[in-house]
């Protein structure tokens, strides 16, 4: 076998985004233990970063060993005991998970569904609170990445807290894109992933609980069922006692930490206007090329991930590889109801800005032919990049 040498991709699709150098550079940095006082230092820190994008003061906010995935699991086995009711928003792939995850834990679920490519209205939320008996948690996508939807919250959330139930949000493609905002949402528990608007490597977790949300994991009646995920034991780790549970994956913490202090010298309200304003311009040059979103209202747009409906006559898979093979560019197919007629194109965190747009545009018009009815996208493109 020889040296692996893969090839710099411009990753456009659902997630991983591209990774910023400095971000590889703490990748390569020299392992140290995990009790190490330097890393009980990067732990502290990255705590502390943890909560300033996910905007919250909670004290349990830590990134779990695993990815996007191993969030939302530990989230639903930590608070979910058999027989519990749980409301879930189903819109596309990830809420439908979180129902397996949550059938898993042995919970009772009611799902609150639309179809694929629309938003859930809070009022549907509500007749599922309204009946049925007590339902200990409400959870729903913020960034639904297999549609391209962005799910808003405040109202889902003042539900929850009307009926006594706590409310779980997945903002694995919003964090560090778009603002999850857990206080001011009234959210109680929230996790993320590294590999999409935190362009990290896959591979770490992030999670925030509320106090509610800790007292009703402390009240428990049964033993959280998974080992790896119970937050009783990697609590301990990450709070004062220090009590080995597992070893945490030092290289990803380090990567982790450096992301955040990149967000942190950017800042958030920067960093989710970059996010829209690189949209907006994609959304024009596909516009300009007479292709439509598949998301009609524009507040609905997810700005980190875009969902476009695919030409008549155009063999979409054919023209994924071609991106791929002859540019080096990896977008997303669709899944579900969205397989063969939509594509996913994701400008996340460090893949996010004007070349990346400009770049894919050119590439695309390329793969699918200029005939005279459809026009170029640049120009489109690069007259929304250029305003301030
Ligand atoms: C990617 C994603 C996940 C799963 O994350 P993995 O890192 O693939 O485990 C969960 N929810 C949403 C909304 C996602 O986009």
């Amino acid at each position: 076998m020889n040296e692996l040498n893969p090839p710099e991709r411009l990753l456009m699709g659902p997630g991983p985004s591209n990774v910023h150098p400095r971000v590889y550079k703490a990748l390569s940095a020299p392992i140290v233990g995990h009790l190490d006082p330097i890393f009980l230092e990067v732990m502290e820190q990255s705590k502390t970063l943890l909560r300033e994008v996910f905007e919250t003061e909670n004290e349990l906010t830590i990134p779990i060993s695993g990815t996007g995935s191993a969030g939302m699991e530990t989230c639903f086995v930590n608070v979910v005991e058999p027989g519990d009711r749980v409301v879930i928003g189903v819109n596309g792939v990830f809420g439908q998970r979180m129902c397996d995850v949550a059938e898993r834990c042995g919970a009772q679920v009611e799902r609150v569904e639309v179809p694929w490519g629309q938003a859930i209205d809070p009022a549907q939320f509500e007749a599922a609170l309204n009946t049925g008996g007590k339902t200990k948690l409400v959870a729903v996508v913020q960034a639904e990445t297999s549609t391209g939807v962005l799910q808003p919250l405040q109202e889902i959330g003042a539900l929850a807290r009307e009926y006594d139930s706590l409310f779980l949000v997945d903002a694995v493609t919003s964090l560090g894109g778009v603002s999850v905002g857990v206080d001011a949402m009234g959210i109680d528990l929230c996790y993320s992933g590294t590999q999409k608007c935190l362009s990290c490597p896959p591979g770490l977790s992030p999670i925030t609980l509320s106090d509610q949300a800790v007292s009703v994991l402390q009240s428990r009646q049964s033993k959280v069922q998974s080992w790896y995920l119970d937050l009783g034991m990697i609590a301990q780790y990450w709070g004062e006692t220090r009590v080995y549970h597992h070893t945490a994956p030092i290289s990803m913490n380090y990567a982790l930490r450096e992301a955040l202090r990149l967000i942190q010298e950017e800042g958030l309200t920067s960093r989710w206007a970059r996010h829209r304003h690189h949209q907006e311009a994609l959304i024009a040059g596909l516009q300009a090329m007479g292709l439509e979103p598949v998301v009609e209202a524009t507040q609905l747009r997810l700005p980190p991930l875009t969902t476009v409906r695919i030409p008549g006559g155009v063999d979409e898979a054919a023209v994924r590889k071609q991106l791929l093979a002859q540019f080096d560019i990896e977008i997303g197919g669709g899944l579900g109801v969205f397989q063969g007629n939509a594509w996913r194109i994701g400008l996340m965190g460090h893949t996010s800005k004007p070349k990346s747009v400009i770049q894919f545009l050119a590439a695309l018009e390329t793969c699918l032919g200029t005939p005279r009815e459809r026009p170029s996208g640049l120009a489109a493109a690069q007259q929304v990049l250029e305003r301030a």
